[in-house]
């Protein structure tokens, strides 16, 4: 079963738009394409409709044009894969049309569009690209995973997997294992070029500022090594629509500093993850105790557990 591609008019595969925040990643993975050691499963971490799509879609054409001619190419080949009409380029996700008890991927989906059809070779490009959105573990959970496992770690030659997630952390362990992770600028990154300053954004009254201040000391205090005074800031959200906001600010304001020993990196993560936690928890009304505190611990076991 496969799905269309993204639609011209959602602008995803927009250059203007994204141009800037893919390059990165398609020189990087140029680079490692022209001396051959490009892995064949990537994972692709940014936000949905953020560029992210873009990265993918250029990926799949560059590894696929006959010219060989590197990113942004305007080979015939290469236009045909942005139209989502190559075909040795294609792209599975959950199908919203196959009614379900959940949107996910389905494991039949994964035997039929990848499993069975790997082995053969491109019928005309370089090579075959299975582009593979939504991996968390909620669209992409065991079973379908499973499946896919062995094809994953070891592809016939010449065949590539994108995978798309937002949250690396919620993707399976065996899944991200056999990926190399490319980052896309997140959130934060975004907010910031577009001018757009998150910590503006809690102007929401001293409510917000002094619940931004008891995170920021929360945050400051567990990247000593010890992850209690997270769950106990967790456990005292104020109910007010700003937490995720006012949580981001605090974790940007620690990036900003270079606070860690990774010079922020992880904080500027952090404050990433809450801007998409807040967006997610509108869509799935999840309350925000458990995804704040999943993505402060999220944090906690990257930046402190993972440096110890
Ligand atoms: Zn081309």
């Amino acid at each position: 079963m496969t799905v269309p591609w993204w639609d011209d008019d959602t602008g995803v595969l927009d250059r203007d738009r994204f141009g800037e925040q893919v390059e990165d990643i398609l020189q990087r993975a140029r680079r490692a394409q022209l001396e051959g050691h490009l892995p064949h499963g990537l994972l692709l971490v940014g936000l949905e409709g953020m560029g992210r799509e873009l990265a993918a879609v250029e990926l799949a054409a560059m590894l696929t044009c006959p010219e060989n001619a590197g990113p942004w190419c305007g080979c015939n080949s290469c236009r045909r894969v942005r139209r989502g009409i190559h075909p040795d380029v294609e792209r599975v996700a959950y199908d919203p049309d196959l009614k379900g008890t959940k949107d996910v991927i389905k494991a039949d989906q994964v035997r039929d569009t990848i499993v069975s059809k790997v082995g053969a070779r491109p019928y005309e490009g370089m090579a075959r690209v299975w582009i593979l959105d939504r991996v968390e573990r909620q669209w992409f959970p065991p079973s379908p995973a499973n499946v896919f496992l062995k094809t994953l770690e070891e592809p016939p030659p010449a065949v590539h997997f994108i995978l798309l997630a937002a949250n690396p952390g919620s993707v399976l362990p065996t899944i991200r294992s056999r990926c190399q992770t490319l980052r896309l600028p997140g959130a934060v990154a975004l907010a910031a070029r577009e001018g757009d300053e998150l910590p503006e954004l809690i102007a929401s009254g001293e409510g917000a500022r002094e619940f931004a201040r008891r995170v920021r000391a929360a945050l400051t205090e567990a990247a000593g090594g010890d992850p209690l005074a997270l769950v106990v800031v967790s456990r005292s959200l104020p109910g007010e629509p700003w937490v995720y906001q006012a949580a981001a600010a605090a974790a940007l304001e620690l990036a900003t500093s270079g606070t860690g020993a990774d010079g922020g990196e992880g904080f500027s993560r952090l404050a990433a993850r809450l801007v998409e936690a807040e967006s997610r928890a509108r869509v799935l009304n999840i309350r925000p105790e458990r995804l704040i505190l999943s993505c402060l611990m999220q944090w906690y076991e990257e930046a402190v557990e993972g440096a110890a």
